[in-house]
Formats: structure tokens, C-alpha cells, sequence
């Protein structure tokens, strides 16, 4: 088996699809591990990336979570580590970015990493330090209103700096336009500076794409998913026009949604308004002890034959605040995850084999539910969102799609399935 040259952490499941996708485009050979698998990597990959589920959990967790990974990676020759984050740098004032990219420093023994998560091809730029979400600022997107992590100021190098004991530092966008060469000039001087940590502007790809080669000899990289357009030609390997082909598709066709963002919100209501059958999953109703996953199932049982069918928790921000006032914000997410992963074993169960799930914790709880250890990348449905292929825990083959909140187009509950075909 050949060794894995690039080994990833990222501390979301979608998130880590989001990464993959990015490598496959760029002519790696990637695989998505759910956590850290307990033998060595059995299919030939390029680059790996290990799902963590370590975002919003404990720093201390998330750290030894992430050095679990370090070590495995390392074991399967990993020639260079990138920690991979949410595009909209989702974080709590404790962390886990801070702290996590720490502790893989100390334990890589290395003085200096960057920090950025622009992904200009879905509308992540940073400019100045300062992330934008579209047209606007980090803090005026709708990611003011995320139900676990609210991001309510852009500048990323003081939401950086305070979850960091080392000092971070500013790597701009004149310096980044200027090239390899000034970007290497920038990063000795920051070094110099006693500055440990860069966020790194970007407003294009180009400006990745001219960041890549700077970046070669850092034993860590962390950031969003950009970055790794520019990774895979360090390592001598070029884009491949040849699809990422996956094993055909079979079964029926289910949407899982527990993201309350504004893309997933709008793609429900296109669902919906294409009048394809959709059956709201209740919080408040769980908590009351009703047993909202059997009706699901039994809901969905006769229509699964007909087409694709859409069981959400997905809610406007105002109905999620109200929920989080009433259930606590902790336990609201962990009732409506168990009841989202309880319904995809279920809908499997009941011959599910295509499974588009949208949001970040909310695919990932479905994932482990269903056992999925393992899952080789394929086509692109829209930027950051690939169709995967994996097996659940009792081997059955399934198309899987675990959708970051904040992306997709408007139909992607109906053109992924679509896409298929
Ligand atoms: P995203 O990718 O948009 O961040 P996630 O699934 O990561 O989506 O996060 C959404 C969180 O909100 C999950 O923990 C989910 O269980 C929780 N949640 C989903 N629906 C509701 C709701 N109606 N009220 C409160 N919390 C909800």
C-alpha cells in the first residue's frame, strides 16, 4: 500500500467531505475515515481525512480526540498534517481552533502554521483579517444566529488570538498577491515577530492557488477547505479530468435535515414547494416524550417508493431560540440528533440506500448511528458537497451526502438525487 502523503483532521463530518471533495478536484485519491479507525487504512488514498465529531465538544476532548488522529495519521506515513475547520470559522469563545491547532503545534514540533478559512468558490473570502460570508460580514451572516456556535465578530485573528496562548499574526492580501516569494518574506518576518499563527487573507482562488507553494515545507497547516486546491501539485500530483466514480446507486431516496442555517432552510421550503412530501420533527414534541422517530418511519414507510421523502427538525431562527429557551441549547441539539440518527437506521432499515443529511452535527450523529466507517469520495453536486459511497455497519452499500449547513443551492434536496441517476 502506498504511503498517505497528506493526513487531515477536520473536526466536522461535512466539514471533512467538504475537504475531500476539494482534494479529489485536485487529482488526490481520497478517503474519509468516521473517526479514528482502530487498524491501518486498507484502500490506497493519497490523502486521508479523519471526521472528527470535535467542534462544539470540551477543548480538552477535542484536543485529545485530534492527537488520537495526529498519531494514526503519522502511523500511515502522513508527510504533512491539515486541520481542517468550518469555512465560517464556527468556534465557541473556548475554542476548539485555539486549542486544537495548539496542541497539534506542540506535538509536531513546529514553531509556525496559518489560519484561514476563505473558500472563495462558495463566497468565503478574507480580506484583512476579516472573514465575509457572501457580501457581508462573518458577524451580519446568518451565522450570528447558529444554534451552537453564534460567530458575532469577523476579525479573525482576535477570535484567534483569544483562544490561543501563542501570538497570531496577519499574513494580507497585498503580501499574498505578491506571490510565493513574499508570502515566505511574510512568514519569516511574523517568525521573527515571535507571531506563531497567521490567518492568511484570500479573496480568490488564484490567491490560493499562489499561497499553495509557500506552504510546502509547514509540518501543519489549519484551515477551511480552500486551501487544498493548492496542496495536491506540492506533492507532483495534477488535476485528473477523470470522474470520481462510485459503485452505481440503488434503494429508495431520503433527506435527513437538523441544520437550522439559512441555505438549509431555503432548500427546505424548495422541497417542499416542489410538493415532495416533508414531515417536520418537533423538539418540544420529543421532549415531551413522544415518540417522533416511529412516527417518522411509519410516515415515510408508504411513500418511499414514490421518491425522495424530507423529515426535518429544520427551524427560523426565532422557533430555534424559542426551543433552546425552553430545552436548554445542549439538550435541544442532542434530542433532535438522537432522533435524526434513530430515523436514518430506520429509513436504512426499511430499504433506504441514497441518504442526503444537511448539517454538520446533525450528519455526523447519523453517520456513527448507522456504523459508516469508511467512504470513498465521489462527483461534486454543488461547491463543498460530494456524493459519497460507503458501507452502514452491517454492510450494506449506501450513497450518502452530508451537507454543511450553510451550502447547497436552493434544490439541492432534489437535484442530488437527481444527479444520481
Ligand atoms: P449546521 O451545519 O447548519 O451547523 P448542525 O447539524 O451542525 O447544522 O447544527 C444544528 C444543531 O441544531 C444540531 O445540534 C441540531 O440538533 C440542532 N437543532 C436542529 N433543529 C433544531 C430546532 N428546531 N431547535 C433547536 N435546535 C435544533
Amino acid at each position: 500500500m502506498s504511503k498517505v502523503l497528506l493526513g487531515c483532521i477536520a473536526d466536522d463530518f461535512t466539514g471533512a467531505t467538504d475537504l475531500a471533495n476539494n482534494l479529489v478536484r485536485a487529482g488526490m485519491r481520497a478517503v474519509q475515515t468516521i473517526g479514528v479507525p482502530a487498524g491501518p487504512l486498507d484502500v490506497p488514498a493519497d490523502a486521508v481525512v479523519v471526521a472528527l465529531k470535535s467542534r462544539t465538544i470540551p477543548a480538552a476532548e477535542a484536543v485529545a480526540q485530534s492527537l488520537d488522529a495526529l498519531r494514526w495519521l503519522q502511523a500511515q506515513g502522513a508527510q504533512q498534517i491539515y486541520f481542517k475547520y468550518c469555512s465560517t470559522f464556527d468556534s465557541t469563545a473556548q475554542g476548539n481552533i485555539g486549542p486544537v491547532t495548539e496542541a497539534l503545534m506542540d506535538a509536531l514540533g513546529t514553531d509556525f502554521t496559518i489560519a484561514t478559512p476563505a473558500f472563495p468558490d462558495n463566497q468565503r473570502t478574507v480580506f484583512k483579517g476579516h472573514l465575509f460570508v457572501g457580501d457581508v460580514l462573518l458577524s451580519d451572516s446568518g451565522m450570528r444566529n447558529h444554534p451552537l456556535t453564534p460567530m458575532t465578530d469577523a476579525n479573525l485573528v482576535r477570535v484567534l488570538q483569544a483562544q490561543c496562548a501563542r501570538k497570531v499574526g496577519l499574513i494580507d492580501y497585498k503580501t499574498v498577491a505578491a506571490g510565493e516569494h513574499a508570502i515566505a518574506a511574510r512568514i519569516a518576518q511574523l517568525r521573527a515577530e515571535g507571531v506563531a499563527i497567521a490567518v492568511v487573507d484570500a479573496l480568490a482562488n488564484e490567491d490560493l492557488l499562489r499561497l499553495g507553494p509557500a506552504l510546502k515545507n509547514l509540518p501543519l497547516l489549519t484551515a477551511g477547505s480552500g486551501v487544498a486546491i493548492a496542496l495536491p501539485a506540492n506533492f507532483g500530483i495534477q488535476a485528473s479530468a477523470r470522474a470520481a466514480d462510485l459503485p452505481q446507486a440503488g434503494g429508495t431516496r431520503a433527506v435527513l435535515s437538523g441544520s437550522c442555517s439559512l441555505a438549509t432552510n431555503r432548500q427546505v421550503q424548495a422541497f417542499i414547494a416542489a410538493g415532495r412530501p416533508a414531515m417536520n420533527i418537533d423538539p418540544l414534541r420529543i421532549a415531551a416524550g413522544d415518540d417522533v422517530a416511529a412516527e417518522a418511519l411509519a410516515w415515510a414507510a408508504p411513500l418511499l417508493a414514490k421518491g425522495p421523502v424530507l423529515l426535518y427538525s429544520t427551524a427560523d431562527p426565532q422557533a430555534v431560540k424559542s426551543v433552546q429557551g425552553q430545552l436548554g441549547v445542549d439538550a435541544a441539539g442532542a434530542l433532535v440528533e438522537r432522533a435524526l440518527a434513530a430515523i436514518a437506521r430506520g429509513l436504512v432499515e426499511a430499504g433506504v440506500r441514497q441518504l442526503v443529511l444537511a448539517g454538520g452535527e446533525t450528519s455526523g450523529a447519523c453517520v456513527q448511528a448507522l456504523g459508516v466507517a469508511q467512504m470513498q469520495i465521489g462527483p461534486q453536486i454543488d461547491p463543498g458537497v460530494p456524493w459519497c459511497w460507503g458501507r452502514d455497519g452491517a454492510g450494506r452499500p449506501l450513497h450518502l451526502t452530508l451537507k454543511s449547513g450553510n451550502f447547497g443551492a436552493d434544490d439541492f434536496f432534489s437535484k442530488a438525487f437527481t444527479m444520481l441517476q
